[in-house]
């Protein structure tokens, strides 16, 4: 079957029960509910501003010093460092102690999974992760906090600080995530790949779809036999290869497909 279903929860959730091999592909329409805005909704980030895009692009991270200066003032006050895991995350990792998650793909880079108890193992967090800084010279890596302690300290555009034969690095710094113009970690897609080509059920969540490679994924587990459920409150680029499609908040509806949430009145 392909179409769309507002109100098909319940059959959803029966797919889920029979599923064996579950994948959720997860975007930042997860993580509003923690209090971690969006890009493309409608009181997303570029919604509202869309020069911040600029800042996400690596070209201009690399050559411009102003835009690295503008991102650590970002980073700085970034809502994820206060974020908490919310009832979405939740089930999937309720999903896991069931025996019927194969993985979680996650678009997000808040380290929201991982809070919540998902299996590292089983969580490929495809655009990297805030929570941790890169050198782009040395590919040295250390977690976010040490650099953010810098930045509070007064350095505008930290550089990297390990140490070789001639002194410090000195290269440029940034944090672990995949910019706009960067390639993703071939690893992580392959593993992403092979989740896709290997799940009876994929959910796809809090995501326009419009990202690639992550939202190739629908289509490569589509073409293998899963079945296809998106969850999102506005249409997605793909919701014409969805078996059912749910729209409504992210952080009621996959508790109830999971079996782990109240169901509505009525
Ligand atoms: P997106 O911003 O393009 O789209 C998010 C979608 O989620 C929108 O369609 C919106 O309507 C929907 N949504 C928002 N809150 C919802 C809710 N509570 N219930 C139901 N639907 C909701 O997100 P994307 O497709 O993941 O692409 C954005 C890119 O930016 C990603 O690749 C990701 O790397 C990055 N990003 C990450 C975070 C994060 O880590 N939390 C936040 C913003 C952007």
């Amino acid at each position: 079957m392909s179409g769309t279903q507002t109100n098909g929860w319940e059959e959803v959730r029966d797919w889920v029960q029979q599923a064996r091999r579950v994948v959720a592909l997860t975007g930042a329409g997860i993580s509003t509910d923690s209090g971690i805005p969006d890009f493309r909704g409608p009181n997303g980030v570029w919604t509202r501003n869309p020069g911040a895009e600029r800042m996400a692009t690596l070209s201009h991270y690399l050559e411009d010093p102003e835009v690295r200066r503008a991102a650590w003032r970002n980073r700085r006050s970034h809502p994820v460092w206060e974020a908490k895991p919310n009832p979405g995350h939740l089930a999937l990792v309720e999903l896991e102690r069931q025996g019927r998650l194969y993985g979680i793909v996650t678009q997000n880079i808040d380290g929201l999974h991982l809070a919540a108890g998902s299996d590292p193992d089983r969580v490929v967090e495809i655009h990297g992760t805030m929570h941790s800084t890169v050198c782009w010279s040395c590919g040295d890596r250390r977690p976010m906090e040490e650099t953010l302690a810098r930045v509070a300290a007064g350095e505008d555009d930290p550089s990297c600080l390990a140490e070789g034969e001639a002194g410090p690095c000195g290269g440029i710094l940034k944090s672990a995530t995949v910019s706009f113009g960067q390639s993703l970690d071939r690893e992580d897609l392959a593993r992403a790949q092979m989740l896709a080509l290997g799940c009876d059920l994929m959910l796809a969540v809090g995501s326009t779809l419009g990202v690639y490679p992550a939202a190739a994924l629908v289509p490569i587990a589509q073409r293998n036999g899963a079945r296809i459920v998106i969850i999102n409150q506005e249409p997605t680029d793909l919701d014409d290869l969805a078996d059912a499609v749910l729209r409504g908040p992210i952080s009621e509806l996959l508790p109830l497909v999971v079996g782990a949430g109240e169901a509505p009145p009525g």
